[in-house]
């Protein structure tokens, strides 16, 4: 019979990072690195300088906040669009169904060829409904 002894080392994942006054390397198990991160507390570099996490002003969540606003204005604009898109073709169905009828929208009469007598008569009205 024959005996040995094995022993099994735990898998641990270190996170590391440097520090910002001597640019010492600072290694740290990751766990507790993420709850540094996190919680902004502090922490020593090997020579003994304070460090911290500033975990509002974080790069990523820093870039997170600007990709979010800029989404937002993306949408504002997008959404703009369509206002004036869904604008455009209201004024350009009413002009198609002024024209259909022959009715006048300002005088209420018909005639033959509204839109000449629109573009004589009422020049701005026609203008404000293109433009609208
Ligand atoms: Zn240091
Ligand atoms: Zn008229």
């Amino acid at each position: 019979m024959s005996s040995g002894s094995l022993s099994i080392q735990p898998s641990i994942a270190f996170d590391w990072t440097t520090c910002c006054v001597c640019g010492a390397i600072v290694v740290i198990e990751q766990n507790q690195m993420h709850k540094l991160r996190v919680s902004g507390k502090d922490f020593y570099c090997p020579n003994g300088h304070v460090l911290a996490f500033d975990p509002e002003g974080s790069k990523e969540k820093k870039l997170e906040r600007e990709l979010n606003a800029t989404k937002l204005r993306l949408t504002t604009l997008q959404q703009e669009r369509d206002y004036q898109q869904r604008e455009k073709e209201k004024a350009e169905r009413k002009l198609r169904r002024i024209l259909k009828n022959g009715v006048c929208p300002c005088c209420h009469r018909s005639f033959v060829n509204v839109k000449f007598h629109m573009e004589v008569k009422h020049k701005d009205y026609l203008t404000k409904l293109m433009q609208s």
